[in-house]
């Protein structure tokens, strides 16, 4: 298998948005539709797969290579969760302390030195990664998930720009905008107005449902928990327009 063929996909925006739950209940949708998805969390917190991996959280790579060193295998940072979603999170240095983007880098070494694309062959590799400072190079296509909410808004500006910036270098590109609805007023003229002046457009609506809550109380995404779910389909709809993208 020619690892080139899989489709990579980062999906950034600032802390607190939404990002590990749009892309734990889109690894969910696209595993349902006969995909083999890797999640791949790039956040310090270390909670993108959760909803996953019933509510537990799962060791980090960077905590693995420390405690295992020579003796890390695979078996020790990809685990498999809800649908066979393959679940690894980089973690990441204590918030103040360290540079992530470094800690995000050795992880991703380390999955590549034990071949966890060529082992576990994945259609789908997906990233969920903090804030607006893009590393790139990993993965092509580019979602940023935002509210209606200026710094959300702002950060998500800030990717559009440092994508733009390495553009002709590296190969990402901004496919647009998961709007992550914070019911706030005007919030669908607000962002639309947002993706105009970025130069981007909004690839999904996602409102905001206290299905969320529930099938995370739970310790799961919507599709494990929830039946007659609204979001189902909305994340369906979200999996769709993605993999059209391809
Ligand atoms: P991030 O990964 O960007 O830091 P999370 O995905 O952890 O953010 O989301 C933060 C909180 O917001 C979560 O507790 C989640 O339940 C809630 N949340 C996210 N999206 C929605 C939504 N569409 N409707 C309701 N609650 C949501
Ligand atoms: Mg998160």
């Amino acid at each position: 298998m020619n690892t080139k063929d899989i489709r990579k996909i980062a999906i950034y925006g600032k802390g607190g948005i939404g990002k590990s739950t749009t892309t734990s209940n889109l690894s969910a949708a696209l595993a349902k539709k006969g995909y083999r998805v890797m999640q791949i969390g790039c956040d310090p917190k270390a909670d993108s797969t959760k909803n996953l991996m019933g509510g537990k959280r799962i060791p980090t790579v960077l905590e693995q290579i420390k405690t295992k060193g020579e003796e890390l295998t695979l078996e020790d940072i990809v685990f498999k969760g809800f649908g066979g979603v393959l679940c690894v999170e980089s973690g990441g240095p204590t918030p103040g302390v360290g540079c992530a983007g470094r800690g995000i880098i050795s992880a991703f070494e380390k999955l590549e030195e034990l071949e966890a694309f060529e082992t576990y062959q994945p259609d789908i590799v997906i990233y969920d990664v903090l804030g607006d400072v893009v590393c790139g190079g990993y993965a092509k296509d580019v979602y940023v998930v935002s509210s209606g909410e200026m710094m959300s808004l702002y950060a998500a500006n800030n990717i559009a720009s440092a994508i733009r910036n390495f553009g002709k270098r590296g190969y990402a590109q901004l496919r647009g905008l998961i709007l992550n609805a914070k019911n706030i007023e005007n919030e669908r003229e607000i962002v639309a107005k947002a993706v105009e002046e970025i130069g981007t457009q909004v690839v999904c609506y996602v409102p905001r449902s206290p299905e969320i809550q529930e099938a995370e109380n739970r310790g799961g995404t919507v599709f494990e928990f929830l039946t007659n779910s609204v979001m189902q389909g909305v994340y369906n709809e979200l999996a769709d327009r993605i993999l059209a993208d391809a």
